[in-house]
């Protein structure tokens, strides 16, 4: 049994992804040929959102979002810290300020109602009501904008986010690295906030063979200013340098393999959600001590994973040892909040400014997850749990 299963979708999809990339072989077009173009324009259309930029990687998309919205020392970016890395990561390369608010412990999103406080205490200085980083206070930091993501494939709460984010005038990103396919209140996952970022990781929802990344925009400026800065920040033509950027472009490649893999994307989102309901069933049917995942109604989840709460850490440990003993893979995403981690040590933040955040990252883990996941091998994984 495997986590995430890429062989039997390559299975299934081997022939188209070969002659997609014996297209690519025939034009010797590695560099920007006619399949990145087509796959932006193709995914673009499938979120519906005017313009769609592809890029090397999830986290150059969120670092040219943050580049073209020229954000710089001084300014703080307000972000959950029970999340992957680079979603904060992006932040402090730009020598900008990561101000973390804490997350739902129904959604492990970031919580909306925390958001205020948060930009508060950044506006006054005071942390009374919102830990702040206390290596970065004195700085007078600029609230500029909101990072949220949408954690295991569900979207966040970008209704009241956007609203908050809108009457403050900061910008909202959304970080959709593991929800493309997702829905919510009828849009799709990367069309909820005016800029929005994904990754085409192997692992993720939709994944290539390799790195990659997208990011759309309703924003005709922020479009050319990306575009600019994924290529060195050029100008009218190519020897022309306007501003400082990355080499951030998508290999045709890859966007090959992606667009094979897109002919059979919104039927495997439809059997995540059938993987997903079946272990929700089981582990109901199972009376297993545990909290399954729970996806508020009007939304709907690409399940990039399947994560449960157990009663506490030494509860979770006792699942691993069972799982691992039966042969089957788990995975702990996050063991450790971006608040605690070393990287950031210089924000100053303390074990308990986070405490939900801290508190998941005791109890959580993931169940294997994928489109291919076989009835039977969920019974298999539930009994195994119940011990
Ligand atoms: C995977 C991921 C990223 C980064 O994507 P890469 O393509 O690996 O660079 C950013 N944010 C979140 C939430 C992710 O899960």
């Amino acid at each position: 049994m495997q986590f995430i299963d890429l062989a039997s979708q390559q299975t299934r999809i081997r022939r188209t992804i070969e002659e997609r990339i014996r297209k690519v072989l025939d034009h010797g077009q590695y560099i920007m040929g006619p399949e990145v173009f087509e796959l932006e324009r193709t995914l673009a259309e499938y979120v519906s959102m005017p313009h769609a930029l592809s890029c090397a990687s999830g986290t150059d998309a969120l670092l040219l979002a943050l580049m073209a919205l020229d954000v710089q020392p001084g300014d703080a970016v307000f972000t959950t810290p029970f999340t992957f890395m680079a979603t904060a990561e992006v932040i402090a390369l730009l020598r900008a300020t990561p101000v973390f608010v804490d997350i739902d412990p129904v959604t492990f999103n970031i919580d909306p109602a925390k958001l205020a406080p948060a930009l508060q205490a950044v506006e006054s200085g005071d942390a009374a009501n919102h830990p702040l980083p206390r290596g970065a206070v004195g700085w007078g930091l600029r609230a500029r904008g909101v990072i949220p993501v949408d954690l295991f494939g569900l979207p966040a709460d970008y209704e009241q986010i956007n609203a908050i984010a809108r009457s403050r005038k900061l910008f909202v990103i959304e970080d959709a690295a593991q929800s493309f396919g997702a829905k919510i209140n009828g849009l799709k996952a990367c069309a909820l906030s005016e800029l929005t970022c994904t990754s085409f990781f192997p692992a993720k929802p939709l994944g290539g063979y390799g790195d990659g990344g997208m990011c759309f925009t309703n924003d005709d400026e922020l479009l050319d200013l990306m575009r600019s800065l994924r290529i060195h920040g050029q100008g009218e033509d190519k020897y022309e340098n306007v501003r400082i950027g990355i080499n951030g472009r998508l290999d045709t490649l890859q966007a090959a393999v992606l667009l094979a893999k897109f002919s059979i994307f919104e039927e495997e989102v439809q059997l995540r959600q059938e993987v997903a309901a079946r272990y929700t069933q089981l582990l109901g049917e199972l009376e297993v001590e545990l909290i399954p995942p729970l996806v508020p109604s009007g939304a709907l989840s690409a399940w990039a994973q399947y994560s449960v709460l157990a009663r506490d850490e030494a509860h979770r440990a006792a699942c691993l040892d069972r799982l691992r003993a039966a042969g089957i893979p788990s995975a702990i995403y996050y063991p450790k909040p971006l608040h605690l981690q070393r990287a950031f040590k210089d924000l100053d933040y303390r074990e308990g400014d986070f405490p939900v955040s801290e508190d998941c990252a005791r109890r959580i883990f993931s169940l294997p997850m994928h489109p291919y996941l076989k009835a039977e091998d969920q019974e298999r994984i539930c009994r195994t749990l119940k011990g």
